[in-house]
């Protein structure tokens, strides 16, 4: 029979291994030369209130990781790190079912474009 320690031990070398290949799995997502961050706990107390929906993947996960998507506007490979993530749902409270659609770049160029508008 196996002692606690060994159990213990074997426990944790396979939650490190799952660990591993979920961060290589998402590497191979990711644009080349981008260096993930690690995952952030999401603080589900700063969160914008949700509930007629049902609870966000993040919030089920509990933790943020790097997200890479296509940009709608122009199609180039982007990455909504875990940092930013926190910063939408947490810091401005946007909404949890709300997730990044274009690049920097676009997201740029709309705000300019909606600025110039609303000044006319
Ligand atoms: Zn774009």
């Amino acid at each position: 029979m196996k002692s606690g320690k060994q159990r213990r031990r074997e426990i944790k070398t396979a939650r490190q291994r799952r660990a591993t290949k979920a961060q290589q799995a998402l590497a191979e997502h990711l644009p080349l030369g981008f260096s993930p961050t690690p995952p952030i706990a999401v603080n589900p107390a700063l969160l914008a209130s949700y509930n007629s929906y049902g609870e966000p993947l993040f919030l089920a996960r509990g933790w943020y990781q790097d997200q890479p998507f296509r940009c709608v506007d122009c199609d180039k490979d982007e990455v909504w790190t875990a940092a930013q993530q926190r910063w939408w749902y947490e810091a401005v409270q946007g909404s949890v079912y709300a997730h990044a659609v274009r690049c920097r770049a676009c997201r740029l160029i709309r705000r300019l474009a909606g600025r110039a508008q609303h000044a006319v």
